[in-house]
């Protein structure tokens, strides 16, 4: 329906914005958009923007990875149509407003590889067999600053001065969390809460609750803006997993209920009802495939491990954060559950999506989920552990047929060629611990 772009198109205008960045999540959770002047809008946007179905194939580094119907098709488009609801100028860019887009095959129907589309079909799902899902996003990053001395170029910043909750300058000593948590607030990403994390030079940003499509996309605009606005100020944001031997990792945790408050029950003995141990036992029996979309780098599985603060093991806790799924203490309408498997390399809308669909598959299946671990969370001998590698986990999604269903399958044929040809190009790169371990004395 474009009926409302001329509308749109002449209020923009009036607000003073004269371009509309026009963009959406690839499979990565890159931002790929183009910038549309205001002026030409309701005609560009009419039919569609065109993309190079690249998008959906294109690396960090600009390769592009063949699937079905992509280069060995000829590259053909998909074309994007903003969803206007989603409209957002950007604070930082006077005259450009943010929009996202939805994908479609040329012949109108929404592309399946599309992971905005995987996840409003999976809450399509989750609603009609059980209720609306509300999701709550905490994403956590690194900022770094330039550095000649670094052999990558870049060293943390406010390196070895702030720790976990340094408030104020000591930890932030250009205010840049500060200031990305106003204008992440201007721009209306609904953040609550900015702290700094166990390792310096990284922080976290808490985004308030929503629906689960509403809480991706917010997530999504987050961590684009948040890279944005590093670099306006000559930094680097990562979201890269584990970025340091050293030092903890990044996770991407979702607090997880429901909007008709079904996961609350006063009477049975932890406060929790039957869907939500249900919901729980789904998500730990599909762990190892929910992993490859909310763990969906080569790096993500070096996060994992002891002690860490990141899970290592699948198991769930009351108030434990140890476990992979913990159990908030609160009660009545905020009862949820805290899935801390994810990272912040994590496409927002597919570990949103992967979470859901463990959840929903539990609830159908009525699975209920083992005891609840109690203390110490790192003992293997109690659980099993998530796995140890990106392909362990692709090979956990393939295999696991019930959940890859709810993802669909072009998703899931596209997801696995694009992180398979990952693995392929890592496995044949010689790695700085390859160098020092075998140069010297081999
Ligand atoms: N950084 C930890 C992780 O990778 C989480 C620490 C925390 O609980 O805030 O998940
Ligand atoms: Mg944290
Ligand atoms: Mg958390």
């Amino acid at each position: 329906d474009t009926s409302g772009l001329r509308p749109a198109q002449d209020r923009l205008t009036a607000d003073g914005i004269d371009v509309v960045r026009l963009g959406y999540a690839d499979l990565i959770g890159v931002d790929r958009g183009r910038d549309l002047l205001v002026d030409h809008f309701s005609r560009t946007v009419g039919g569609g923007v065109a993309f190079c179905r690249s998008v959906y194939g294109t690396t960090p580094r600009g390769g592009v990875v063949d699937f079905e119907g992509g280069l060995s098709a000829g590259l053909p488009d998909v074309v994007a149509f903003p969803d206007l609801s989603t409209l957002r100028p950007l604070p930082w860019e006077p005259g450009v407003a943010h929009c996202i887009a939805d994908v479609f095959n040329p012949d109108g129907t929404p592309a399946a590889e599309s992971p905005r589309q995987v996840l409003r079909s999976l809450c399509e799902q989750f609603e009609a067999e059980a209720a609306t899902p509300i999701v709550g996003p905490e994403l956590e990053f690194y900022l770094l600053t330039e550095s000649a001395a670094s052999p990558s170029g870049w060293k943390r910043y406010g390196e070895g001065t702030g720790n976990v909750y340094t408030a104020g300058r000591k930890g932030d000593p250009e205010n840049v969390l500060l200031q990305s948590l106003r204008q992440l607030g201007d721009y209306g990403i609904d953040v609550v809460a900015a702290n700094h994390e166990f390792s310096s030079g990284q922080f976290e940003i808490n985004l308030w609750h929503g629906g689960a499509l509403d809480a991706a996309d917010r997530a999504h605009r987050f961590k684009d803006a948040v890279k944005e606005l590093a670099r306006r100020n000559g930094h680097l944001a990562t979201f890269m997993p584990k970025p340091f031997n050293d030092e903890g990792g990044s996770g991407y945790h979702l607090h997880f209920s429901l909007a008709d408050g079904s996961f609350d029950d006063p009477s049975s003995p932890d406060g929790l009802s039957a869907v939500a141990h249900h919901a729980i036992g789904g998500i730990l029996k599909h762990a190892p495939a929910i992993a490859a979309v909310a763990n969906p780098t080569i790096n993500s599985y070096k996060r994992f491990g002891p002690d860490t603060l990141a899970p290592w093991l699948i198991d769930w806790g009351l108030d434990n954060r140890s476990a992979m799924v913990r159990i908030p203490p609160e009660r009545g309408a905020a009862s949820r559950l805290e899935l801390r498997l994810g990272d912040a390399s994590a496409n927002s809308y597919l570990a949103i999506a992967g979470m859901l669909a463990g959840a929903l598959l539990g609830i159908r299946n009525r699975i209920e989920p083992p005891d609840a671990l109690v203390g110490y969370g790192y003992d293997p001998a109690r659980s099993a552990t998530l796995p140890r590698s990106l392909g362990e986990a692709l090979d956990a999604l393939e295999a696991d047929a019930e959940f890859a269903g709810l993802l669909g399958k072009p998703f899931v044929d596209v997801f696995l060629a694009y992180k398979r040809d990952e693995i392929e190009r890592f496995r044949t790169w010689i790695t700085d611990w390859e160098f020092q371990e075998y140069t010297y004395h081999i």
